[in-house]
Order: structure tokens, then C-alpha cells, then sequence
């Protein structure tokens, strides 16, 4: 646990308080970093409650996730000129996959002035080792040379791609499947590009806060979550969107969080529903796939709009912002 006291505490009160939690057996170490400052204690929620009154008014929060808790401020995270502000929602769209320079010119042509960023895979996790595996970093330039200004965000698969994504990309997606994959968390810490951060295919919200800290205690405060849907027994949809964990991490958390409803549900005629209903929620924006032959796309055609669909999404989206305390600028 970590117990977060408030901006300016000496060091003389900090060691005070060590001892006297010794005293009573538990460990305790100064947990310190500039000027954030915290005291682990290893014990359990339960004897917190007795601990806690001993801190009087330097007493701020506690929790397991000492870089991502609720009770820091609101990461403004600053991304290719843009800023993820509390009232913000942020419009993340484009292809599943960059599949040539001309789809992606075409897509980015026929969106750009409705995202603030743009999305499209290049380092594609395929489930078939058959399938289409994108263009790799060939994909990154098409995608940097026609996005019409618009920042980028591509999939990071491995730590050894990171000088293409730290020369052509904005923010760095890190997918489900390796939310766990430690290793890369870690080296991404040691990046200054933010990370978007995807919720695991069948990850806990405390496997994911804690996959968030593994990039922030390495030294990489900008994180931003993306709910994609967890797999459940239901199989009609691809996965079950869990708006609930948006609530919950956003209770939990200081860091923006994202929606994707295309791999959450994986029919694109559900997005519209269902991005409105992540803005409901509290969601700091949507990532959606568009493709402007959905038919013939390489990948996730079915559960990508085409750009007129998602342009009229959007356009409903900043008239309803306004009614849930956001704004899309
Ligand atoms: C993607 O964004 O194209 C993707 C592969 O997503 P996920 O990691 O959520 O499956
Ligand atoms: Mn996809």
C-alpha cells in the first residue's frame, strides 16, 4: 500500500511516522520521489483503517497504485500538439490495419478534420500466423506522410521496433495481448511517448492498473487506458464491452481512458451505440476503426465504419459532449 501525504511533508514527519508504524509490525519505508510523497506500508486495506488515524492532516490517500491513483491530478498528457484535458473527448480513428500508401491517404483524406488522431496498425498481432501481418515500418511512413497533419498512434509488438515508432509516432499502442508482457512495459517506461494502454483480453482493472504502473514506476507518466472488451461466454459479439470498468477506473485512476468500441463488439453496426454510450459513462474518448472499403479491408473490415458513417458519428458527438461536462475541440 502506498499512503500518499501531502506536497511539502519534512523529512523528520515522514521518518516519524516509519517508526511509529514499525512499532506496530508492520513494514514501512520511505517511498519518496521528488516531490511526490509516499510511505509504503505492507499490510492489508483492513488495518490501514487503524493505521490512517495516526497520519493526521498529512494525509492525502492510499492505494496500490502509487503512480496512477486518483489521488494525483489529471494527467494532461501532451501528444503531437494535443492535450488530454478532464474535459476533453478525444476522437482516435482509422484503418485496422495500414494496408498501402493509397488506402491510407484516402481514409485519412476523408477524416482527418473529425480526429484528433490517427490510428491504423503496422506491426499487426495476428491471431493466424496466415493472415495479413501489415507493412511493418513501411506502414509507419505511408501512415506519417498522409495523415494531413494529424497525429499518429500505431501498435508497438516488440521492444527492438521502438526507433521507428520513436521517429514516426505520437502515441505508442501497446495491444491486449501484451498488456502483461512485463518486459516491454518496462522499456516503454523509459520512453517519453505516451502509451496507449489496452486493457488485456481477459484482464482484471487491477491487472491493468498494475500494467499501467509497470510503464509510470519505470519513469513514463503518460498513459492513457483504452477499454477494447473482455472475453466472456458470450459469442455473439467479438468481446463484451465492460463500460463498468470505465467507471471503475476512472474512480481509481488519475489517467485517461479511452473506449474502443470496434474491438469490443466487433459489428460496426453497433459503434454508434455504443460510443455514445462511453461518453455516458464518463469515457475520455473513442478509438474506432474506419476503412473505406470495409469489404475488402486486410483486417477487421466487418467491425470498421466507412468514413461518411463515422464523420456523422462524430458530428452527434459534439453536440451531445456538451451534455455530459465534455467538449470534443
Ligand atoms: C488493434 O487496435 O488493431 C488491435 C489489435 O487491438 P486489440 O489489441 O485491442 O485486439
Ligand atoms: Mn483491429
Amino acid at each position: 500500500m502506498f499512503v500518499c501525504l501531502k506536497y511539502g511533508t519534512t523529512k523528520e514527519v515522514i521518518n516519524k511516522f516509519i517508526t511509529n508504524i514499525k512499532a506496530q509490525n508492520f513494514f514501512a519505508q520511505d517511498a519518496c520521489s521528488g516531490a511526490e510523497k509516499f510511505i509504503e506500508i505492507h499490510c492489508t486495506e483492513k488495518d490501514m483503517e487503524a493505521i490512517i488515524p495516526y497520519f493526521g492532516d498529512i494525509y492525502v490517500g492510499h492505494s496500490v497504485y502509487k503512480h496512477c491513483a486518483h489521488y494525483h491530478n489529471y494527467l494532461n498528457i501532451k501528444a503531437g500538439g494535443y492535450t488530454f484535458k478532464p474535459e476533453h473527448f478525444t476522437i482516435i480513428g482509422g484503418p485496422c490495419s495500414i494496408e498501402s500508401e493509397q488506402q491510407v491517404k484516402c481514409i485519412a483524406e476523408s477524416i482527418h478534420k473529425n480526429i484528433h488522431f490517427l490510428r491504423g496498425g503496422a506491426f499487426k498481432p495476428r491471431t493466424s500466423p496466415y493472415d495479413f501481418q501489415g507493412l511493418s515500418a513501411c506502414g509507419l511512413e505511408y501512415m506519417k506522410k498522409n495523415s494531413y497533419g494529424v497525429p499518429i498512434i500505431s501498435e508497438i509488438t516488440a521492444i527492438d521496433q521502438l526507433p521507428y515508432f520513436e521517429q514516426r509516432v505520437d502515441i505508442i499502442q501497446v495491444g491486449a495481448r501484451n498488456m502483461q508482457n512485463y518486459d516491454l512495459l518496462g522499456k516503454l517506461g523509459q520512453t517519453k511517448k505516451p502509451i496507449l494502454l489496452k486493457r488485456g483480453l481477459s484482464s482484471t482493472i487491477h491487472e491493468w492498473l498494475l500494467a499501467a504502473e509497470y510503464i509510470m514506476s519505470n519513469g513514463n507518466k503518460n498513459v492513457i487506458l483504452c477499454e477494447r472488451g473482455i472475453r466472456t461466454f458470450e459469442n455473439y459479439t467479438r468481446n463484451t464491452l465492460d463500460l463498468s470498468a470505465v467507471v471503475a477506473v476512472k474512480k481509481l485512476s488519475c489517467l485517461p481512458v479511452i473506449v474502443d468500441p470496434s474491438h469490443a463488439c466487433g459489428k460496426w453496426w453497433m459503434i454508434e451505440k455504443l460510443s455514445k454510450a462511453a461518453l455516458a459513462v464518463g469515457a475520455d474518448g473513442i478509438m474506432v476503426e474506419v476503412h473505406n472499403l470495409p469489404d475488402q479491408a486486410l483486417s477487421d473490415g466487418p467491425q470498421s465504419l466507412k468514413p461518411s458513417k463515422f464523420n456523422k458519428l462524430v458530428a452527434e458527438l459534439r453536440v451531445l459532449a456538451p451534455h455530459f461536462g465534455k467538449k470534443v475541440v
